[in-house]
């Protein structure tokens, strides 16, 4: 067996055992594939495993992988942030955008989409000065805002764990997430994008819809 093929099981497994634990059914959970850094001849590997959801943090290299995996079943999110001056080479390209973290580059998306993009409001709620997103009481207008652009169709909401914290913080942060999204009045069920490689079991105890997984698929 290959490398990756064995650290897909151990992921699908580990997703398994996580929902197990907090009975939540395994269906609500979606791996996401990050393939930044990562080699073709990699990602064509996990694309023959049957694995269809993928992402980039940066919209040339997710551009360039559109190139090389034109196929027609593969699931593209944007993960990480978007420069204005961008938005309208890749907004109509992917299915999902993980980090609006400004009211202002709201109005761009909305003017250079063609039709309803899924997207994630970033909070950052750890408040590091490093960390990009909208604070905790912030992202609460946040959602307000995004309600008069008809094409920007917020689904839930999207953190990042320090790289420092230890399993306690990490599950603390994750479960604030969850906290303001429960706070927030909405018609659909939101979704929480949060958890990698390091903390994704700890992600699905607290409730994520979307984990973002990059390394534990290739190393
Ligand atoms: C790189 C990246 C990930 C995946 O990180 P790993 O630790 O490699 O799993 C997840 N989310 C974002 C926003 C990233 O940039």
């Amino acid at each position: 067996m290959t490398m990756i093929k064995s650290n897909a099981e151990q992921i699908v497994t580990r997703i398994q055992q996580s929902c197990d634990k907090v009975s939540r059914d395994v269906q609500e959970v979606c791996p996401i594939i990050v393939t930044k850094n990562r080699t073709n001849e990699e990602i064509q590997e996990v694309y023959s495993l049957g694995f269809r959801h993928f992402a980039e943090n940066r919209v040339e290299k997710l551009l360039e992988r559109q190139e090389v995996f034109p196929q027609e079943d593969i699931v593209w999110h944007l993960i990480g942030p978007l420069q204005k001056r961008k938005v309208k080479q890749i907004v109509n390209r992917i299915q999902y955008f993980h980090a609006i973290d400004r009211l202002s580059i709201m109005e761009e998306i909305e003017k250079r989409l063609d039709s309803p993009l899924k997207c994630f409001l970033e909070v950052n709620v750890s408040g590091e000065e490093s960390k990009h997103g909208f604070t905790k009481a912030g992202v609460f207008e946040a959602f307000e805002a995004a309600k008069q652009y008809e094409k920007i169709d917020i689904i839930g909401f999207m953190t990042m764990a320090p790289f420092e914290a230890n399993e306690e913080e990490i599950r603390h942060y994750f479960h604030e997430l969850k906290e303001v999204s429960k706070k927030i009045q909405s018609t659909s069920t939101l979704k929480l994008s949060m958890g990698m490689s390091q903390d994704y079991p700890i992600a699905i105890e607290e409730g994520a819809h979307f984990i973002r997984i990059g390394t534990a698929w290739f190393e």
